[in-house]
């Protein structure tokens, strides 16, 4: 039995990373595992809105240097997005929580089309809106969406899963061993110092809106369940 939707709201994006497992297509072990971390949030009463990357599929960006049309190969990237949504749906289904799909590019049969209002109705009756199809807009990532989807449904905050990392380094922390995680940081420190956050497009959309951001590790079990009920891991990014 889920218990009434709390106050807190917070979107989360999960890349397509997470969802191939580092390969092309769909790891379901590490879907149902993050899935059912996400259902523990939301039977304690957190609004959970998604954001869905699509790497595991398409990335527009290689795509186009291997000869195909720019938009075009960002429309099969979005595509790639809303498998994913359906995986995640399913699992999550299976776990007992209510979902809704919405798109960026309509599909009836498949999710309901992107109506702001609807998702906060959703989020608010305790269902978890999976956002899919990127913004439908090609030369955009999903990064960037979630920003946009976050403050367009009012979330308290965005929850950055990243596979590889636990939070931001002053270096890139695969290559230098004099990396140190970061508890803090604006996002003005990121853009100027080339902090690998997320791209400069969603970057400077928190900076002007005032959007809290936190970044974790999504491999360690239980941090994604932490991370939904505002346990202080990873890495703070705020104006
Ligand atoms: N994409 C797009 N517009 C959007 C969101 C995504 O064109 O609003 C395309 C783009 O080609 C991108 C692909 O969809 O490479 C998959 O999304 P993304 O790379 O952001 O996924 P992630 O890196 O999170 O797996």
């Amino acid at each position: 039995p889920l218990k009434d939707p709390g106050t807190r709201r917070v979107l989360l994006k999960l890349s397509g990373e997470t969802f191939g497992g580092g390969s092309v297509g769909l790891a379901t072990d590490v879907v149902r595992r993050v899935a059912h971390e996400i259902g523990s949030a939301v039977r304690q009463g957190v609004q959970v809105a998604i954001v869905v990357g699509g790497g595991n599929f398409f990335r527009g960006a290689e795509l186009s240097r291997a000869g195909l049309d720019r938009a075009r190969a960002d429309y099969m990237g979005m595509l790639g997005t809303v498998m994913n949504c359906l995986a995640l749906q399913d699992f999550l289904e299976q776990d007992g929580v209510t979902t809704r799909v919405q798109t960026a590019i309509t599909m009836g049969q498949v999710a309901e089309p992107y109506i702001p209002l609807r998702a906060i109705r959703h989020l608010e009756k305790g269902r978890v809106v999976i956002f899919g199809a990127g913004a439908g807009m090609p030369y955009f990532s999903t990064d960037t969406v979630s920003v946009q989807r976050a403050l367009e449904t009012h979330c308290d905050e965005v929850l950055m899963g990243k596979n590889g990392v636990d939070g931001v380094y002053s270096a890139d922390p695969r290559t230098n061993p004099e990396a140190e995680k970061l508890d803090h940081l604006t996002y003005t420190d990121a853009l100027v110092r080339g902090l690998n956050v997320m791209d400069a497009t969603a970057l400077s959309l928190c900076r002007d809106n005032g959007v809290r951001m936190r970044v974790f590790g999504l491999e360690e079990p239980g941090n994604v369940t932490r991370a939904l009920l505002g346990e202080k891991i990873g890495t703070l990014v705020t104006t």
